[in-house]
């Protein structure tokens, strides 16, 4: 019999994707949380500038994004916003929010159980 590619099934693998971009955005955050501990006591603490990983639904991405902590913190202080490379925009799961040269912000849609 050939397997039906059931709509449960479909869910499944968004979910997946979804936490592979959530994975990625918890790496991130930590990694700005460890500099900016670091450079508490210095001066150009928030405008430290770091590669960050894209944020995309592949888990195995290697994609570079260079910002400032600053302006990461300033797009994460919404649950639903990663940063990814323009290619790797997948708008069956996110929307753009702002386009930069070197990175795009998305916003994810809500995931329902
Ligand atoms: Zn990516």
């Amino acid at each position: 019999m050939p397997n039906k590619t059931t709509a449960k099934a479909r869910k499944a693998s968004v979910k997946q994707r979804v936490q592979n971009e959530s994975d990625a955005k918890i790496n991130n955050e930590q990694k700005v949380e460890k500099v900016v501990d670091d450079t508490e006591d210095t001066d150009q603490s928030l405008l430290h500038t770091m590669s960050f990983n894209c944020e995309c639904d592949n888990k195995s991405c290697t994609e570079i994004i260079q910002m400032s902590t600053d302006e990461y913190e300033n797009v994460h202080r919404k649950p639903n916003n990663f940063v990814v490379v323009p290619s790797h925009v997948k708008l069956d799961i996110e929307k753009i929010v702002v386009k930069f040269s070197n990175f795009l912000i998305v916003e994810k849609f809500a995931v329902k159980d």
